[in-house]
């Protein structure tokens, strides 16, 4: 994105957060060039994401895709649409908190996990089987204990 002041084309994103209700991400960024910082507003759907999946093919990122994942998660738990929306917010608000422009699947699962984790046990657990594809179940016993502890 070009400098508003001196027009050079090397800014990088300082700060990065989502905006309450409007699907946008608030952008600090900073010019290399001058050193100044302005912020940005831009819709979450309109800044280019690709994800990079584990067979290393690569899509555009798509929010209801992992907004599905989680409401599946969350089928028949006491938790508000409003929660997750607003959970949606926030991990989105991490997603786009780099200015990459390639994202790997995994590293979306760990951000999804990290918050569901903070909201249900039950769902955390149901959404980490998935995204993990456990191999065994020693591992997935791993994942029980940390809530045990
Ligand atoms: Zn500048």
């Amino acid at each position: 994105m070009r400098c508003p002041f001196c027009n050079q084309d090397n800014t990088r994103v300082v700060d990065s957060r989502p905006v309450e209700d409007t699907n946008s991400i608030r952008r600090r960024r900073l010019c290399d060039a001058c050193g100044r910082r302005f912020t940005t507003y831009e819709k979450v759907e309109t800044i280019p994401l690709t994800v990079i999946k584990k067979d290393q093919t690569r899509e555009q990122y798509d929010r209801s895709k992992i907004q599905d994942g989680i409401l599946r998660a969350c089928y028949k738990r006491p938790i508000s649409i409003e929660k997750i929306e607003e959970m949606m917010d926030s991990i989105e608000g991490e997603i786009f908190h780099t200015e990459e422009k390639e994202i790997s699947s995994t590293k979306i699962g760990e951000i999804v996990m990290e918050h569901l984790r903070r909201l249900d046990a039950v769902a955390y657990v149901r959404f980490a089987s998935v995204y993990r594809e456990f191999k065994d179940v020693s591992t997935f016993m791993d994942e029980l204990k940390k809530f045990m502890n």
